[in-house]
C-alpha cells in the first residue's frame, strides 16, 4: 500500500441551481442549493485514500464552520489531517457555483486559507512528506509552499507528482527541476508548452518540451480519449474507457488519486497504474457530483 501526502487546497463548494442567472440589481430565487467539499487537493487526497493509499494532508481551513465541516469530511475517510492548520483570522476557501437551467456555470471562488499557509507550516509536518511513496501538489495553494514540499521530498527520496492546475503561465524553474511526474491536461500542457495537443506528434513534441524543463516523466490526460504517457524512452497512448459521461468535475483529481495509490515509486508498472487511473475517472464522470462522485477500490475490484 502506498503512503502519499498531498500539499494542497480544501474548499467548500455551494452550488446554486437556479433558471437564469440573476442581472445586475435583480434579487430570483434558488431553485436547490448543495453544499459539498472540494478543492483539488481534498479531492486528490480522497481519490487516493478511496483507491488504496494511506493518505496525509498538509493545508489550511479558516476558524468557521465550513473549515470544521470540511475537516470532518477529510477525516471520515480516515486522512491524517495533523498537518490542517486552522487559521483564527481567515475564511476556509469557499467556491460558489451557479448553474442555470441549460447546464451553464459561473463560478466564484474565495481562496480564503488555501493561500494562506506558509513554507515553514510545511517543513513543520515535514516527517509525513518524508514518510510517503509520493507527495502531490497543485497550484490552488501558493507555489512557494509546493517548492518547500518538493526540496523536502526530494532529499528524502520521496517521488513528486505535480498537477499544473489551475494553470499557471510561469512555473519556477526551481519546482519543474523537483518535479517527477508532471499531469497536466491538455489546456493546461497547451499553456505551459504552447504547443496544442492534437495527435500524438504533437503530444511527443509537448512531452519533450516539458521534459527540457527538467520534469522526469510526463503523463498528459486527454478526458474521453484517456492519457498520454512519457516515462523514459517508453511512450504511448491509453485510451479511455468509453462510458456515458454526466458530470466530468473530478476526473482529473480522480486520476491523480488513482495513479498514486497504485504506482511504483520506480514507475515499474507506469502503464498498470494509468489503467487503473482511467478506469477510476471512468467511473467519477458517470455520476453527479465531485467528491461524492470518486469511487472506492472496492468498485473497481
Ligand atoms: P481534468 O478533469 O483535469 O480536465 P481530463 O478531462 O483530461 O482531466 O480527465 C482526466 C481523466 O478522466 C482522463 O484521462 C480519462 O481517464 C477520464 N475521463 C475524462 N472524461 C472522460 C470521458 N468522457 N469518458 C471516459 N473517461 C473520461
Amino acid at each position: 500500500m502506498n503512503t502519499i501526502t498531498v500539499v494542497g487546497s480544501i474548499n467548500q463548494d455551494t452550488t446554486l441551481y437556479v433558471q437564469a442567472m440573476p442581472k445586475p440589481g435583480e434579487t430570483i430565487r434558488i431553485n436547490k442549493m448543495v453544499v459539498s467539499g472540494g478543492g483539488k487537493g481534498a479531492n486528490q487526497a480522497i481519490a487516493a485514500q478511496r483507491l488504496g493509499a494511506k493518505t496525509a494532508f498538509i493545508g489550511a481551513v479558516g476558524a468557521d464552520h465550513a473549515g470544521e465541516g470540511m475537516l470532518a469530511l477529510l477525516r471520515k475517510e480516515s486522512i491524517d489531517v495533523a498537518g490542517v492548520a486552522v487559521l483564527a483570522q481567515e475564511t476556509t476557501g469557499q467556491a460558489f457555483i451557479s448553474v442555470d437551467a441549460h447546464g451553464e456555470n459561473s463560478i466564484m471562488i474565495n481562496a480564503g486559507a488555501n493561500t494562506k499557509f506558509d513554507a515553514a507550516h510545511v517543513r513543520k509536518y515535514r516527517h509525513a512528506i518524508k514518510n510517503s511513496d509520493f507527495v502531490i501538489v497543485e497550484f490552488e495553494s501558493p507555489v512557494a509552499d509546493s517548492v518547500a514540499a518538493f526540496e523536502i521530498a526530494h532529499k528524502a527520496g520521496v517521488k513528486t507528482i505535480l498537477n499544473p492546475a489551475p494553470a499557471l503561465k510561469e512555473i519556477p524553474t526551481e519546482l519543474l527541476a523537483l518535479t517527477d511526474l508532471i499531469v497536466p491536461n491538455e489546456t493546461e500542457t497547451e499553456i505551459l508548452t504552447g504547443i496544442k495537443v492534437t495527435d500524438e506528434k504533437s503530444m511527443t513534441q509537448a512531452a519533450a518540451k516539458l521534459i527540457s524543463f527538467g520534469v522526469g516523466t510526463v503523463v498528459i490526460t486527454l478526458g474521453s480519449r484517456g492519457v498520454y504517457y512519457h516515462v523514459g524512452n517508453q511512450s504511448g497512448l491509453i485510451p479511455a474507457l468509453k462510458v456515458k459521461a454526466v458530470d466530468t468535475t473530478a476526473a482529473g483529481d480522480t486520476f491523480i488519486g488513482a495513479v498514486a495509490s497504485v504506482l511504483r515509486p520506480n514507475f515499474a508498472n507506469i502503464t498498470e497504474a494509468l489503467t487503473y487511473g482511467n478506469r477510476a475517472s471512468a467511473l467519477t464522470v458517470q455520476k453527479l457530483g465531485a467528491q461524492n462522485a470518486i469511487p472506492f477500490k472496492r468498485d473497481l475490484d
